[in-house]
């Protein structure tokens, strides 16, 4: 449908009531200011095919609000219309009348040197919706291409690409268990795989869902009577992807439905691929037989990030954001500071850009510093292995290098199983995670080790002293 077509089906129909609701409830949920910056300039255009069409004047606009705010219009119009599947956000042209009486000229977020877009520009998809009904929808953003590879995850993006590629089960991949704190690609990495198999291999059903969502489904199921039903959607699909495992945690009918489901699928050679923020063997409040069963595959480590893959993801978000300047040094400065994950790392370079654009001005270091200051904060406070590491070494007058060896003298073991206890305890990291920053030691290591201190602080009150004066000299 053209422009032109769309603006005269919808001028003055209740399709702009329609959207008025729409923009207001946008207002209620999210504020005057950002309602101005990025929603009165947003158009709606028509209804193509199952897509609800909108429209923004500059690019940057487009993506900004594609990925912050695409999910949150989706639902709203879903609300508001059962035809609408997805969204398209277009680019409009800038001599194209407004289709309301908006005022244009207003429109915030006057992004520089954004003169692109023709009415034919393609337009970004926010939301495909699924043919497999209870599938959860898959961000178009999230592709192989768009995912930038680094020693911490290269194992996971390996095995992911490799289930894509064979186009049937990979053998030695099944179940593939992703794992990793929050932020640090495993849903990206999830999307990518299903999309790149749509692609490769049209045939092959691929369904991808939330645990937590699983669950919901399977208590619905239940509630009305359609287990059959439930069951069988499951087990007619190729490739069954549940990310957030731990969400089934404690949920003993979910878990068992999702065992024999689990296990349906695999009796029948089909593809598994499953995430979780801890190792199969560390998961807790999930039976014994679940987690065997899940690790029973190949269990890949989604490490945290380290300087190279943060400025390369740095690098490869700036270039989609197509034409924005930022100096190598201010790139350079965040990914030696934003080190939490990759999730807070693209915060802070949307904030960055967005704050540069609204008052129109270049970035630099000092706005960097200023516009991130309380993240900035919050990343400085953050303890490292190495910061207990090191405080621990000294405290007890051994080298750092102990922390690392397999000495098992007391003198030098105690103080590791202390350092390793107060890693567990200061900071995000895994026990295989913290097992492998002491020398490579296995993540039971560490777990004896957290035992026995906390054991010994019970009994010991010089030894309890000793221990929580440490951790104050690191929260210091
Ligand atoms: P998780 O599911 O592990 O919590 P996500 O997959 O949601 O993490 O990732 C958080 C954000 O970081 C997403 O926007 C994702 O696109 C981005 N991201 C994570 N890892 C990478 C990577 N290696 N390359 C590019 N983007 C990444
Ligand atoms: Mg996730």
């Amino acid at each position: 449908m053209s422009l032109a077509t769309a603006l005269a089906l919808n001028a003055g129909t209740p399709v702009n009531e329609m959207w008025e609701r729409v923009r207001e409830a946008l207002r209620m949920q999210h504020g005057e200011a950002v309602y101005r910056s990025w929603f009165r300039a947003l158009e709606w255009i028509g209804m193509d095919n199952g897509k609800a069409q909108l429209a923004v004047p500059t690019r940057f606009m487009r993506e900004w609000i594609v990925s912050h705010y695409g999910a949150d219009i989706r639902t709203m119009l879903q609300k508001e219309r059962s035809d609408v599947l997805a969204v398209d956000i277009i680019i409009r042209a800038q001599s194209a009348p407004a289709p309301q009486a908006q005022p244009q000229a207003e429109a915030a977020a006057p992004a520089p040197a954004q003169n692109d877009a023709a009415p034919s520009e393609a337009a970004a998809t926010i939301i495909e919706m699924n043919d497999l009904t209870m599938s959860a929808p898959l961000d178009p953003r999230y592709t192989f291409e768009n995912f930038v590879v680094g020693k911490p995850n290269e194992l996971a993006h390996a095995a992911a690409r490799r289930i894509a590629e064979e186009g049937k089960v990979a053998i030695g991949c099944n179940p593939l268990f992703l794992y990793g704190g929050v932020g640090l690609g495993k849903t990206h990495l999830m999307h990518a795989l299903a999309w790149q198999i749509k692609k490769n291999t049209p045939q092959r059903r691929v369904m991808y869902l939330s645990a937590e969502k699983f669950m919901y489904q399977f208590i619905k199921a239940l509630r009305f009577k359609e287990s059959f039903a439930f069951k069988e959607t499951f087990r007619s699909v190729d490739v069954l992807m549940i990310d957030d495992v731990q969400f089934i945690s404690g949920k003993d009918s979910t878990q068992e439905e999702f065992f024999h489901t689990f296990n349906a699928l695999v009796d029948q050679n089909k593809q598994l691929v499953i995430s979780g923020d801890r190792s199969p063997s560390d998961l807790e409040g999930i039976e014994e037989r679940v987690r065997s069963r899940l690790g029973w595959g190949l269990v890949a480590d989604v490490h945290g990030t380290n300087y190279e893959l943060r400025l390369g993801i740095l690098q490869s978000k700036i270039e989609q954001m197509h034409g924005v300047e930022i100096p190598q040094k201010v790139v350079e400065f965040l990914a030696h500071k934003i080190t939490s994950n990759v999730r807070e790392l693209e915060g802070a370079l949307n904030r960055v850009v967005a704050h540069a654009t609204l008052v129109g001005r270049p970035v630099t270091l000092e706005t960097t510093q200023e516009v991130l200051s309380d993240l900035l904060r919050a990343n400085d406070r953050r303890i490292t292995i190495e910061d207990i590491q090191k405080k621990v070494a000294e405290h007890f007058n051994i080298k750092v290098s102990d922390m690392h060896s397999a000495r098992r003298s007391r003198a030098v073991a105690r103080p590791r199983q202390i350092a390793m206890f107060l890693s567990k305890r200061l900071t995000t990291k895994s026990l295989p995670e913290i097992g492998r920053r002491f020398g490579g030691k296995d993540h039971t290591t560490v777990m004896h080790a957290v035992k026995k201190v906390d054991e010994l602080m019970g009994g010991d009150s010089e030894f309890l002293k000793d221990v929580e004066l440490l951790t104050r000299m690191l929260q210091g």
